[in-house]
């Protein structure tokens, strides 16, 4: 017999019952179908994937793999011992996970009790809001000042004894603003742990991971899905503190890493040069776009230290622009959040498909006029 505020057998957590269903991005392949277009003839610029593709000996070792049907190493020895040499950290603290996403939520379930709160610095990447609801907790939201940077004195003043971790994506996610050592160094003075998330790292100029084993209360996020182009085998790693990596080893999924995604880390770190002389040519297109852009009287380009520029559209509306843009086979996102009311932000393409962006963008604004 169940009592009157007593959870019945088939209810959820609060915290999930009150979620609001996530809604996908759409596919190349149904944007394809609803234009009658190949899907090869979709322009992705979305999702901040990288447009030259992983490494090719990444295709090559997979298809010579002999042991698909064995588990994975649980303790991704040989992986941490070859990201150690890139990263420069000892192997000890650092641990993968099935893109950084799963690192955020695991961060999330060693931390949060229920109730207990998350800071985060919005306009930002939705996982950290994501994640903290999942594990029952508060976000509290810090907005960026004007040019995005963060508002440190908001932040040590929304500081309470129920906060626990700070979230801050440098660069930042859809800005580009890197967040430099004296402001992490202002958040680490507020004793919480602080999260600095560098997706996009290999496209800025500063990293904060030497800081990290000087720090007890700072962890690193990176990715191989943007410079190493592994988005889709979903490969991310953490730089941890020892205290903090010695309860998320107790938790982790054992064989969370799987095989393709090992082998395709080892690929990946033999192939450095290469990925990098990507990466160069990313930021020089990154570059170039930025002046393009600029020259886009309705647009306001905002300097970017990823593989993306974000624009606020100053005249007409940012969601019938990215539909224009839609209908010719090209994806861009849009923001209507505070601070990004109107916006869209580009992932950097190769070369012909950023001349195309911009030809696209033009043609809007003939067509506005006629
Ligand atoms: N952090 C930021 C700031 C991102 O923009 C993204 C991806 N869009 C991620 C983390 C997720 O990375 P991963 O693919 O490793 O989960």
């Amino acid at each position: 017999m169940s009592m009157a505020g007593e959870l019945g057998p088939l209810q959820p957590r609060r915290c999930i019952e009150e979620m609001e269903e996530y809604i996908p991005i759409s596919t190349p392949e149904a944007l394809a179908d609803k234009l009658g277009l190949r899907p090869d003839q979709i322009l992705k610029l979305d999702g901040n994937e990288n447009p030259y593709g992983c490494s090719p000996r990444v295709p090559r070792a997979l298809a010579e793999f002999a042991s698909y049907h064995r588990y994975p190493d649980p303790e991704q020895t040989e992986t941490r011992a070859m990201l150690s040499q890139y990263v420069g950290v000892p192997a000890e603290n650092l641990m993968l996970g099935v893109g950084s996403d799963e690192l955020i939520d695991y961060l999330m379930r060693v931390y949060l009790e229920p109730g207990d709160e998350v800071i985060e610095c919005p306009p930002t990447f939705g996982m950290y809001s994501f994640s903290t609801q999942v594990s029952g907790g508060l976000i509290v939201r810090v907005p960026r000042g004007e040019g995005f940077q963060i508002d440190l004195d908001g932040v040590e003043r929304a500081v309470t004894p129920r906060t626990r971790m700070i979230f801050v994506d440098s660069p930042n996610n859809p800005s580009g603003l890197v967040t430099p050592r004296d402001q992490v160094e202002r958040l680490l003075a507020t004793g919480r742990l602080v999260v600095v998330d560098e997706a996009y790292a290999e496209f800025s100029s500063f990293t904060a991971v030497p800081m990290v084993l000087e720090n007890p209360n700072l962890v690193v996020l990176r990715t191989f899905s943007k410079w190493a182009g592994l988005a889709g085998l979903r490969v991310g790693y953490g730089v941890f503190p020892q205290g903090v990596i010695r309860q998320l080893r107790k938790m982790k999924q054992p064989y969370n890493l799987n095989v393709a995604a090992q082998v395709a880390v080892r690929e990946s770190l033999l192939d450095v040069d290469l990925l990098l002389g990507n990466v160069r040519k990313l930021v020089d297109e990154r570059e170039r776009l930025q002046q393009m852009l600029s020259t886009v009287h309705f647009l306001k380009v905002y300097p970017s230290e990823a593989n993306f520029l974000l624009c606020d559209v100053l005249e007409g509306d940012a969601v019938e622009l990215v539909g224009f843009l839609a209908r010719r086979g090209i994806i861009l996102r849009h923001f209507r959040k505070p601070r990004v009311s109107n916006s869209i932000r580009i992932s950097i393409g190769l070369p012909e498909q950023n001349d195309a962006v911009v030809a696209a963008l033009r043609e809007w604004r003939m067509e506005c006029r006629a």
